[in-house]
């Protein structure tokens, strides 16, 4: 199939990336279907974890795969699998890997897992988190798959996968939503399991503060629900805030079913990770929208595996990106 991006000089890149995280999406949907309620009682996280390592295998195999090697920073590395004790969740993620690899064996397998081990800067690499949003995916809710290629410190290609999100937010999951992107040239979505059209996706046009309606992490250690409200309140927003985890909340904004997503820091000290926020900052930024820390700075990659240089991050439609930034000023947000 011919996509409107097929002569762009990253077209390879970006099929390559979506060719990629559809696989791994396979593997997460098997994962996911299996887990049964007794193992989420018990607080048992195995289910992510197997599906966690084996996405980072498939996504980094098919990178080096039709690239050779390129530093890959991702979330993930072999060392705990390896750990005695761990054998049976080892045996998992190779029997996942070897249904879609079936030449796979444990040692290829943490070879491609430790391919996305860089954590350093460099001028051309990828970044990968294999399973955004891990609460998430354990309660069957919104997960992503986010990978993403910086060549001089800039988001060139970005492909966020998101296997429970169907065409609305709250409508049928169907077989999810791949969003695709190449910086200056535009944003689609896909289905996620299916060949299908690429359409083009937008973010809202809405520019009345008081009618937005913006989104949120679930998980209150992530993001401050309640400076989130002061600010809801400061600007007069009447909408309850979506609460989703993961890069999902991206694309909800991408593609104008929210107008914002805040991402409020709790204390000074944590630094965002770069594969928690690559991919969607290009899709959300090709679909018209802006991205920045809550002090209004851009978003810097160039430091490694963490945004050192920023606080929180705030993603908006564009249109009540500095209304929300002189809120937060206002209001004291993210002076610790
Ligand atoms: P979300 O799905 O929006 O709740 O975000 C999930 C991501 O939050 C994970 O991938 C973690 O990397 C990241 N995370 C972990 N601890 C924190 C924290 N204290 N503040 C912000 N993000 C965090
Ligand atoms: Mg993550």
């Amino acid at each position: 199939m011919t996509h409107p991006w097929s002569t762009h000089s990253l077209a390879t890149e970006l099929d390559t990336g979506i060719a990629a995280v559809r696989e791994a999406g396979l593997l997460c949907r098997k994962v996911q279907s299996q887990i049964d309620r007794g193992a989420l009682e018990k607080k048992d996280k195995s289910p992510v974890t197997v599906a966690d390592f084996g996405s980072q295998a498939l996504i980094c195999n098919a990178l080096v795969s039709r690239f050779g090697f390129e530093p890959i920073i991702g979330e993930e590395d072999s060392a705990a699998l390896r750990e005695i004790g761990n054998e049976s969740l080892f045996s998992k993620v190779v029997e996942q890997v070897r249904i879609l690899r079936p030449e796979a064996n444990t040692d290829t397998i943490c070879q491609w897992i430790d391919l996305g081990g860089c954590k350093e800067y460099s001028d051309r690499f990828w970044t990968l988190d294999p399973i955004d949003g891990t609460k998430g995916f354990l309660r069957g809710q919104q997960y992503a798959i986010s990978l993403a290629l910086l060549i001089n410190g800039v988001i060139e290609v970005a492909v966020v996968g998101c296997p429970n999100l169907g065409p609305d937010l709250n409508g049928d999951r169907q077989d999810g939503t791949v969003f695709a992107a190449i910086r200056g040239a535009g944003v689609w979505q896909l289905p996620m399991t299916t060949e299908g059209q690429a359409k083009p996706v937008k973010v809202s046009p809405q520019t009345d503060t008081t009618l937005i309606r913006f989104c949120e992490s679930v998980e209150a250690a992530h993001s401050s629900h309640g400076d989130a409200a002061r600010i809801a309140e400061h600007l007069n927003i009447q909408a309850e805030p979506a609460r989703l985890d993961s890069q999902a909340k991206y694309a909800v904004v991408c593609r104008g079913e929210a107008e914002a997503y805040l991402r409020l820091p709790r204390d000074g000290k944590y630094k965002e990770k770069i594969w928690d926020h690559a991919g969607g900052v290009l899709i959300l930024t090709e679909a018209g929208g802006r991205v920045t820390d809550i002090r209004g700075n851009d978003l810097d990659f160039t430091r490694g595996y963490r945004l050192e240089n920023n606080l929180g991050v705030i993603v908006t439609n564009g249109h009540m990106h500095d209304a929300v930034i002189k809120a937060i000023l206002e209001l004291g947000i993210g002076q610790f």
